[in-house]
Formats: C-alpha cells, sequence, structure tokens
C-alpha cells in the first residue's frame, strides 16, 4: 500500500528543519558547488592528463569506433532519417521550435478535421492577427518547456517570429500535408527514442539486443510530479514495472539482468529542499518501497540525476537508503552523478564512503549531464556568484576522465556505469580500466535507447553494455524528446558531429587535454570560463550588474539567512 501524502504543516523552526551536516565529506560537496571555474578545473585536468602510450591507444581506439560509426548502415535506415530531421530543425532554430509546438498541440488532437482545423486557425494566412491576444497562443505550451529550453525560448523566439516560421514551412503544403508530415515525424521520433509504449512491450523489443549481449534499464516516461496525483500515479507504474521488470529477469541479478530507473521528481510534488521535511517524510518511504521490491527480485534500482539544486536533497534520501536494514547487503542500489557539476568529485567521495560505511557496493552511473542549458539560465536569473557546472564542454570531458579514474579505483565500494555516446570517452575509460585485466563485475558501459546502438555494437559482447529504454506513450514522451533533440542538435555534442559528414573524424576525437592546453596557450590560463557566458553577476557586462540572488538550495546560505532572521 501506498502511504498517503499530507497536507503541508505549518513548519515550527524557522524554514530548515534539516540537521547540519558535520561529515567532512558531505560538508565538502556542499563547499564546492559554485567554485571559480579554473580552481575547480585545475586538480582535473592533473588527474585526466594520461601517459602518452595510453592516450595514442585511445586516440587509435577512438578513431577506429567514430569510422565504425560513420560507415554503420543505420545511417540510411530511420534513425538516419530521424537524425536527418534533427539537423535540418534544431531547436536553435524558429522552424524546429515552432514545428515542435505545432506537433505538440497536434499531439494532442484526436481526429483529423479537428487538427487541420488547428493549422488552419493558427497558421493559415491571413487572420493570424486577428487572433492574437484572444485565442491561447499555439507556443504558450513552449513555456512548459522553458524549463529545458530556457533562455533560448524565451527571449530570442518571439510569437511573430515563430509564427512566421510555420507559414515559411507551411507555405509549401496544404493542411492534410503538414498534419501527416508531423504526424509521422513525431511517431518516427518517439518510436526512435521510445522503446515501447507498456513495460511489457518494451521487455518484449529488448530480447533481441539481449540475446546479443545488450542489457536493459528501464525508465517509466513521465517528469516531475505537479500533483499527489501524479505522483500517486507514477508510483504505481513504477511499482508494476519493477514487478514485470523483476519477472522478465528471472533471477538473473543486478549486473546480468534488467532493472529500472526511477526519478525522485515524479514521485512527489514538492521535491524541494524547501520542503525537506516532506520529502523525508512522504518521498522517502516511497523509494524505501520501490528499493524492497527491487531487491525481493534482485534488479537493480538508479536514482536518476535532475537539477543541480536537488542534488543534496537525493543525497540526503541515498544516505537514509543505504543504511535501511532492509535493504542490507542489497547490491543494487544505483545513483547517478553528473560530471559537468563542479562538485562532482566531492560527491563521488561521499558516495564511495557511504558505500563503505553501510556495508554496499553501490552501482553509480556516471554521465555528463542532460541539463546544461538550464543549469546556466537558472544561475543567470537567480543572480548567484557562479555556475554549478561547467562553461565548457572540454572542461566536462576532463571532469568526466577524472571521476570515472576515481569509481574504477574504488571497486569494493562501487559498480560504475559509464554511460556515453562519445567515442573517446569510451575509449578513454576502456583503456583506463586496463583492458588486460578486465573481469566481470568490473564496470559496464550504457547508452540510450535509439542514440548509442550502432556505437555500442562494437564494443559488446566484449564490455558489456546496458541500454537506458525509456517506456511510455507518445503523449508523455514530449519533455525526454525535448532533451534528446537538445542533445542531438547541439553543435558540441558529439552525436550531433558524427551525423556532419562534413566533419572530419580526426577534429570528432580530439582528446579535450589538447583541447584545454591550447586554449590555456591562447587565453593565458587553463580552466578559464567560456569568454562568452558572463558569470552571472557581469550578466549585463558594463550597463549595470546584475541583481543579487540567494542559493536556497545551499546549506550555508540558509544558515545565514535563518540566523538572520
Ligand atoms: P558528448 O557530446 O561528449 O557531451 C555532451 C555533454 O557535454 C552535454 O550533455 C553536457 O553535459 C556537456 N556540455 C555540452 N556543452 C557544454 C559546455 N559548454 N560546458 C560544459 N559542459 C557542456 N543525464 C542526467 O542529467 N541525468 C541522468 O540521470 C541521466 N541518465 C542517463 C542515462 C544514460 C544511460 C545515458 C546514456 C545518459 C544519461 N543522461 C543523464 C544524459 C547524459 O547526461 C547525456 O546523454 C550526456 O551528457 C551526453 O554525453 P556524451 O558523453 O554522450 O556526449
Amino acid at each position: 500500500m501506498m502511504r498517503p501524502m499530507t497536507n503541508a504543516a505549518p513548519q515550527a523552526a524557522p524554514f530548515s528543519p534539516r540537521p547540519r551536516d558535520t561529515d567532512p565529506l558531505r560538508l565538502a560537496v556542499t563547499q564546492a558547488c559554485r567554485p571559480p571555474e579554473p580552481e575547480a578545473l585545475a586538480p582535473l585536468l592533473a588527474q585526466a592528463r594520461l601517459p602518452a602510450a595510453m592516450a595514442q591507444d585511445i586516440q587509435a581506439r577512438a578513431l577506429r569506433l567514430a569510422q565504425g560509426l560513420r560507415q554503420r548502415e543505420h545511417a540510411s535506415g530511420r534513425s538516419g532519417l530521424v537524425q536527418g530531421l534533427l539537423q535540418q530543425f534544431a531547436l536553435s532554430s524558429q522552424e524546429g521550435v515552432a514545428l515542435m509546438c505545432l506537433a505538440e498541440a497536434l499531439l494532442r488532437i484526436p481526429d483529423a478535421a479537428t487538427r487541420d482545423a488547428l493549422i488552419r486557425d493558427k497558421i493559415g494566412t491571413g487572420d493570424w492577427a486577428a487572433h492574437l491576444g484572444k485565442s491561447p497562443s499555439l507556443f504558450v505550451n513552449a513555456a512548459t518547456w522553458g524549463l529545458l529550453l530556457t533562455g533560448r525560448l524565451v527571449t530570442t523566439h518571439s510569437e511573430g517570429g515563430l509564427k512566421d516560421a510555420l507559414r515559411r514551412i507551411t507555405a509549401r503544403g496544404g493542411e492534410p500535408l503538414i498534419r501527416k508530415g508531423v504526424d509521422v515525424a513525431m511517431r518516427m521520433m518517439g518510436e526512435q527514442f521510445v522503446t515501447g509504449e507498456t513495460i511489457e512491450q518494451a521487455l518484449g523489443k529488448a530480447r533481441t539486443l539481449e540475446a546479443r549481449g545488450f542489457r536493459y534499464s528501464y525508465d517509466m516516461l513521465g517528469e516531475a510530479a505537479l500533483t499527489g496525483h501524479d505522483a500517486d500515479r507514477y508510483m504505481q507504474s513504477y511499482v508494476d514495472a519493477i514487478h514485470a521488470i523483476g519477472r522478465a529477469s528471472a533471477g538473473r541479478g543486478v549486473y546480468e539482468g534488467p532493472g529500472i530507473s526511477i526519478k525522485l521528481s515524479a514521485l512527489h510534488p514538492r521535491y524541494a529542499r524547501a520542503q525537506w521535511q516532506r520529502v523525508m517524510d512522504e518521498l522517502y518511504p516511497r523509494v524505501l518501497q520501490l528499493a524492497e521490491l527491487a531487491r525481493g527480485y534482485d534488479i537493480g534500482l538508479n536514482i536518476d540525476a535532475e537539477e543541480a539544486d536537488r542534488l543534496e536533497l537525493s543525497l540526503d534520501l541515498l544516505e537514509r537508503l543505504c543504511h535501511a536494514p532492509s535493504l542490507a547487503g542489497f547490491k543494487g542500489i544505483g545513483f547517478v552523478i553528473q560530471a559537468y557539476q563542479k562538485r562532482c568529485p566531492r560527491v563521488i567521495d561521499y558516495c564511495i564512503d557511504l558505500a563503505r560505511r553501510s556495508g554496499h557496493r553501490l552501482m553509480i552511473r556516471l554521465v555528463k549531464g542532460a541539463y546544461w542549458d538550464s543549469e546556466i539560465k537558472r544561475a543567470q536569473v537567480d543572480g548567484l556568484a557562479d555556475y554549478p557546472v561547467y562553461t565548457r564542454k572540454a572542461h566536462t570531458d576532463i571532469s568526466y576522465i577524472a571521476c570515472a579514474r576515481k569509481l574504477l579505483a574504488a571497486p569494493d565500494a562501487v559498480y560504475p556505469q559509464f554511460a556515453t555516446h562519445n567515442a573517446q570517452t569510451l575509449a578513454t575509460i576502456y583503456e583506463l580500466a586496463g583492458p588486460a585485466d578486465y573481469r566481470p563485475g568490473q564496470y559496464e558501459f550504457q547508452c540510450l535507447h535509439g542514440m548509442g546502438e550502432p556505437l555500442y555494437e562494437q564494443v559488446v559482447p566484449e564490455r558489456p553494455c546496458r541500454i537506458y529504454a525509456p517506456v511510455g506513450t507518445h503523449e508523455t514522451l514530449l519533455a525526454y524528446l525535448v532533451r534528446r533533440l537538445l542533445e542531438n542538435g547541439a553543435n558540441t555534442s558529439f552525436v550531433n558531429r558524427v551525423a556532419d559528414a562534413t566533419l572530419p573524424l580526426e577534429a570528432l576525437i580530439d582528446n579535450p587535454v589538447d583541447t584545454v592546453d591550447a586554449e590555456a596557450r591562447a587565453e593565458g590560463g587553463a580552466g578559464l570560463t567560456h569568454p562568452r557566458i558572463a558569470l552571472p553577476p557581469q550578466l549585463y557586462g558594463s550597463a549595470r550588474a546584475n541583481s543579487q540572488g540567494l542559493d536556497l538550495a545551499a546549506e550555508p546560505t540558509l544558515q545565514c539567512v535563518a540566523d538572520a532572521l
């Protein structure tokens, strides 16, 4: 039975009922949130600098993998078509955003006649201006992606600009053609990035690649719960999924068998620092219940990483979970750590120590991080002193390598799961882990369904790879799709660059240490903030200082405010 959610009780204490941290490793996480970028990067740069012979082996392996990728037939199949579409209508273009808005609206209309009427109403010639301000805009829903797209959408895409972009696209065809086109494109993208509409369907589809040595972790699509009802629904879908995955696993265990990934924001509508007590009282029992269920089937349960301001909250939950008597000895507790966060190495130190203190071997998935745009924008809007994430891609790559070394050096405490689609990063991990000493259970790679298979078909079964498989209907797809589109469409991302046949392979697999060294020579210092991304206080250049804000997810800030109150 699920525990009912209570309404928020008035707080007796000020707003900060959380006990003070005393563990030095935990305090180190808190303190490392927003240091200057060069300071954060310096120790990592030293750790990512590998011996020349190893660096050569890495580049050779990365080149072979990238060549293999370019040669794969998939470029002509559905995924090739989808990639073409994504390059053509990237979300950084007016057309891309406008089309997504239209698609989002069309997907919710069941019949063709009304879909055509919507197209006519919203983008047919002539009467657009009359509708402005009267009917809700087609682009209103884009605001809900604002969290993901942030400034790009809000500031660079005006209502009029988006409308003109759609007109340009639709000028080439009539309503039925547009409707069909958008529908087919969305469904193609849905099939490309989503494994199945139900967990049973997804488990069935997984069998083909499982037979070739891949493993799976299933993710029930859906983003942050906005109401208690949403959270109940997500909870039930996780419970059902664990039963289905557990049965399909048939005792293969947490390493060989399938697992599940969960989002904490889906399990509680107020998963935020300001609601710490409710999170502990209401969300924690849910996570525990799911973990106990997973333990019963001996499948892994992984906690996804979300926005930076939720990191400490998720660590509080992890700490409790690791000490739950009912989970003693369970090897399937999983946690995701983002390398783009400046705190990443400190979070790893803390997790390794937590694993040892609580007698678990934690499954740690290392990712670069999927919320980069929003983290940057958020820090600017909130007027904070610095960013919680790096501002240059090469810095994140370096952090990833240094953090991978930390994880590989603690095999008693963690089972590292390296989630990347980048051939250079993959090759680095492969060589760092000591190819000659590889043993089952040492580590695994991970990729996203529809994005990583062509790369990892070249690696499996020599090394294991787990596919992260989103499950859900097309209606629940949008927010996930937007994150994938941002990644595929970003001109810094590996998946985008490998699809661009004009880019030489050598440029694709640049060693990030060389990149940073070259920048340091040109700029007179290593690890500097990106020259075109001003620190939040300097956002307005010489015109004026940005207004200063408080980081209300940071314990030291909250303590100061509480003391002052
Ligand atoms: P690359 O192209 O090498 O790297 C792209 C990444 O570099 C960007 O995503 C960003 O993190 C970083 N980057 C880009 N530009 C800059 C810049 N200017 N400054 C600093 N950094 C920059 N993400 C989560 O956040 N939480 C999760 O729980 C999560 N789970 C995942 C599970 C799996 C199995 C996989 C494969 C991915 C998951 N991700 C998750 C998404 C993941 O963060 C992205 O797929 C990943 O960042 C892309 O990295 P890459 O090595 O494949 O690609």
